[in-house]
């Protein structure tokens, strides 16, 4: 099977720059940002999304949001939005689990 995008990315396969990376996610700019600051934060372990995640992968998701905090204090954001699309059906492009970290600040 076909690897997915993010697990390319987090490969480094595409040379994509990390604004942060750690032994458990990295963060990236979104391809098509639509708010002034729009980054990713993506597990490095391949979860489909928070519908397959299970009780083991708590601690990683958790991960996910004190990483997208600390770079919005990082960034010295007056406030954003954290947004997480689960499944197809709701709206998920890409079957790799990811916090939408987004901001009208920059
Ligand atoms: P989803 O709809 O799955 O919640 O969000 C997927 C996001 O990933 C979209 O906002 C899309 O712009 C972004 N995206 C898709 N492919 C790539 C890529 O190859 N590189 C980066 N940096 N972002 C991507
Ligand atoms: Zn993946």
């Amino acid at each position: 099977m076909e690897e997915c995008i993010f697990c390319k990315i987090i490969k480094g396969e595409f040379g994509t720059k990390f604004s942060h990376e750690d032994d458990t996610c990295v963060i990236f700019q979104d391809i098509h940002p639509k708010a002034a600051t729009h980054v990713l934060v993506v597990p490095k372990k391949h979860i489909t999304s928070i519908a397959e995640m299970d009780d083991a992968d708590e601690k990683t998701v958790g991960h996910l949001i004190m990483a997208a905090k600390k770079i919005a204090e990082t960034l010295k954001l007056k406030g954003y939005n954290l947004h997480i699309n689960v499944g197809k059906e709701g709206g998920q492009e890409v079957p790799h689990l990811h916090v939408h970290l987004m901001s009208k600040f920059s």
